[in-house]
């Protein structure tokens, strides 16, 4: 008897529990035939409710629907960048850019930076993709992107490097505690006392100038740079490493009687703002615009990275550094930063800007 009685309960409560699911399911088909028959009624196709209601988050469809018909927004989730996670972004950039790219604006919002109060454009999409784009400086990257018709590449290094503010137009103390990657340019400077406290003599084979000191680190690995190249019959020396500020005051104040200010700093740094203070750096072998293209030049241009030593002022890159091409001056950063900086083809103010600036 009570077996019996056991058994019609459990009947009871199973048909009861499937009876629950049938229901919920029954309401969920339904909740989504409805919201089919609106969409279409709406004016979107039978292939295009099926993506909205595949791609919209549930709980957006009435959203959706307050819309009307766009055909916009078949764009947007039909995209294959497309996020679920980020419609309502996508949305709200969207409907402040009505004119603009779609793929764009999938870009630029893709990109994670809060962007929804600048207008969408190719121009900040193709900005958000380079590899040393910087949020803090995307007001300026677009100032100077939209005066200067140039690739986003080229816009993000100006600004980066402080070249769009103009040479000399800013002055910032260099910061010392960063060692092998202290910055000296036409931005930041050295103080007038500043000498390294660790410089060593290069003598022998290492040179033939009369400037011929250079900080320890950098000095130890420039003789292995020359000692490395000997092996392959080139021969290397320093010319002139670490000057003074006095030295460097007395230089560029003969510069400019000879060729008048603004030459001058077209290829001298004023006092303070000369790299060679740093006693980082070395002008090898031949000091002029004719070691272009020989051995020496191309092995160091190929070579000096595996020492730690960059091309401080490449050809082509006279904007972002402020100095024209020099094929013989050498700056020593070690080996880490040596490497990106030459496999990445950007110059010290690039690398800088972006993993040092933009770490803190
Ligand atoms: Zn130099």
């Amino acid at each position: 008897m009570k077996k019996k009685i056991l058994i019609i309960i459990g009947v009871i409560l199973l048909s009861f529990l499937i009876f629950l699911l049938f229901f919920f399911l029954n309401n969920k088909n339904e909740e989504d035939i409805n919201y089919e028959k609106e969409f279409i009624n709406q004016g979107y196709s039978a292939d295009e409710t099926t993506l909205i209601l595949d791609k919209v988050p549930k709980n957006e469809y009435n959203n959706f629907l307050s819309f009307g018909y766009d055909k916009s927004l078949i764009d947007i989730l039909s995209s294959k960048d497309y996020k679920e996670d980020k419609f309502n972004n996508y949305i709200e950039y969207y409907l402040k850019n009505k004119k603009s790219n779609i793929a764009d604006i999938i870009t630029i919002v893709n990109s994670g930076y809060d962007l929804m109060n600048y207008p969408a454009s190719s121009l900040l999409a193709n900005l958000v993709k380079e590899k040393y784009y910087i949020n803090d400086y995307v007001a300026r990257y677009l100032d100077y992107g939209n005066s200067n018709n140039q690739d986003s590449k080229k816009i993000i290094a100006m600004v980066n490097s402080k070249a769009d503010l103009g040479f000399y137009s800013n002055s910032y103390d260099s910061n010392l505690d960063e060692n092998n990657l202290v910055i000296v340019n036409k931005f930041y400077h050295l103080k007038e006392d500043y000498t390294p406290t660790d410089l060593v003599t290069l003598s022998g084979q290492y040179n033939k100038g009369v400037n011929n000191k250079m900080r320890k680190e950098a000095a130890e690995a420039f003789m292995k740079m020359v000692d490395a190249a000997s092996l392959e019959n080139i021969t290397l020396y320093n010319m002139s490493a670490f000057r003074s500020y006095d030295y460097q005051d007395n230089l560029y104040s003969r510069y400019i009687k000879r060729d008048g200010k603004e030459a001058a700093d077209k290829y001298s740094a004023r006092p303070g703002y000369s790299e060679h203070q740093s006693g980082l750096c070395s002008d090898l072998n031949e000091i002029s615009d004719s070691f272009e293209g020989t051995d020496e030049a191309i092995w160091l241009k190929n070579n000096a990275y595996k020492y730690g030593f960059i091309l401080r002022f490449p050809k082509g890159k006279e904007d972002i550094t402020g100095y024209k091409y020099e094929p013989w001056h050498y700056r020593y950063v070690g080996v880490e930063a040596a490497k990106i900086i030459y496999e990445d083809d950007i110059t010290l103010e690039e690398y800088y800007a972006y993993y040092i600036e933009n770490e803190t």
